[in-house]
């Protein structure tokens, strides 16, 4: 390898849309001369975008000064309406991510079936440093800006990093101010409050999702030396809403220890095992709102708990952060992706040669847009479902997916990433044949 070579592919690393534009040239080249010819104006129409907004909208901080704000909501493809994608609240937002986000959306409804195009939303804000009173402020000024591209039929946001329900709500009540007579108004966001049309099982849903693939993949035995994920040991980096919740499900319901956590400040590591709930509550009382100091444990740097002793290790915080560098030294023997994008291409490769089971985002965390269009489908019928009701419907969605990905891996020799980027990619590809070009 050249010395420009390797400074591509360090700057590939860190390019989370160029990372995802790759995946895509790739799969395409390889449906081309492996399973039906595409034409060029068909990869370009998958590939790009058909809506980026930007805005720029000024929010009053509690002193009286007032902020500019920059956001985005990018409508990946319409083969499907709605299109459907969360929002993101970050200080490194930007248009690439969210681009580059929407197109993962778009794959992710096709590896699990969902009738939708892919979107994603976000404010370049850090939620940390604003009131309570800033960010309600700043949540309905942006939903107010990108309300003429949203709606249950048309673009429908739901929770991602920096957002929760709450943030749901204000976009439901601000859409409802303007559309009054709209029937089916609570389908404009999933992820809302119960009391709004919020669907049972949907906070969790991203980490029910992902824990029910990774039993599927051990029930079909399709990772080596896994019989069962009892005292299985898991380290899972991000303690957020989806962090939390798979560290639960996994103690709780599928009895792994938990040995590793950490999240943007840093770690901790006990090989006894830690107790997610226990961890969550120191994490809520401390004034870093942090793990760090939990039990008297060490603190850990983000890199000494990805390279710690554990079979699963689950990255649940941002993108890029299994990096080639943090890969070679990786001990895990699987990973499941709940994060988007957080492996880089060149330590794909790594892990390939390494042997080690990576279960991709866009089928590991497909659990939260899953419960999401559950959640749609039981405000547009006027219904709410029980939560077994719901599990019940995400187990069988995701164990299906999972089966659609492990057979199209078998059949054309892929590893798992490529396989769910060739079965979402020909299924798009599908589409767009069926309903033709208008005009
Ligand atoms: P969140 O904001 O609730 O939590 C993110 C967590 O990651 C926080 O604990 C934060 O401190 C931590 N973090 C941030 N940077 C970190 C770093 N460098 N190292 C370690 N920890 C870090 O967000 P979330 O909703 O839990 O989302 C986490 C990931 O899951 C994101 O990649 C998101 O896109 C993805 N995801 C979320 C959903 C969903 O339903 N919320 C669905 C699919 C995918």
């Amino acid at each position: 390898m050249t010395h420009a070579d390797t400074i591509t592919e360090v700057i590939e690393e860190f390019d989370f849309l160029k990372r995802t534009r790759l995946e895509f040239e790739k799969s395409i080249e390889f449906i081309n001369a492996e399973i039906k010819p595409v034409e060029k104006g068909v990869r370009r129409f998958l590939e790009q975008p058909f809506r980026q907004l930007a805005v720029k909208f000024p929010v009053q901080m509690d002193n009286g000064s007032i902020e500019i704000f920059t956001g985005y909501r990018v409508q990946q493809n319409r083969l499907y309406e709605p299109t459907k994608g969360g929002i993101r609240y970050a200080s490194d937002v930007s248009l690439d991510l969210i681009t580059a986000l929407a197109f993962d959306m778009t794959m992710k409804c096709q590896v699990v079936g969902l009738p939708y195009g892919g979107a994603k939303g976000g404010v370049c804000a850090d939620p940390k440093k604003l009131s309570r009173a800033e960010l309600d402020r700043l949540t309905r000024r942006y939903a107010y800006e990108i309300l003429p591209i949203i709606g249950p039929d048309s673009d429908v946001p739901a929770p991602d990093v920096g957002t929760s329900e709450r943030e749901m709500g204000i976009i439901y009540d601000t859409y409802k101010m303007f559309n009054p007579q709209t029937p089916y108004a609570p389908a404009v966001v999933t992820g809302k409050p119960l009391n709004l049309g919020g669907s049972k099982g949907r906070k969790e849903a991203t980490a029910q999702g992902g824990a029910y693939v990774l039993e599927e993949a051990v029930k079909q035995k399709s990772i080596e030396g896994f019989s069962s994920l009892k005292d299985a040991a898991v380290v899972v980096q991000g303690y957020g809403n989806v962090g939390f919740h798979i560290s639960q499900i996994l103690h709780d319901d599928f009895g792994c220890k938990i040995v590793g956590i950490c999240d943007s400040k840093g770690g901790i590591y006990s090989e006894d095992g830690l107790d997610p709930k226990e961890v969550m509550g120191y994490k809520n009382s401390s004034p870093d709102q942090s793990v760090i100091g939990f039990d008297g444990l060490q603190h850990l740097t983000q890199l000494q708990l990805l390279t710690s002793s554990c079979d699963i290790l689950i990255p649940a915080a941002k993108e890029t952060q299994i990096l080639g560098s943090v890969a070679k030294d990786l001990q895990a023997s699987v990973i499941l992706e709940l994060a988007n994008g957080p492996t880089t291409n060149l330590a794909d490769r790594i892990l390939t040669d390494k042997k080690v089971h990576v279960l991709p985002d866009i089928l590991a965390n497909a659990g939260g847009v899953t419960v999401s269009y559950f959640e749609w489908l039981q405000n547009k019928a006027g219904e709410s479902w029980e939560l077994p009701i719901v599990k019940e419907k995400l187990q069988r969605k995701m164990a299906t997916a999972y089966g659609n990905i492990v057979e199209t891996a078998r059949n054309h020799n892929l590893d798992m990433r490529s396989a769910a980027f060739v079965f979402a990619i020909s299924k798009a590809i599908d589409v767009v044949y069926e309903r033709g070009i208008f005009p």
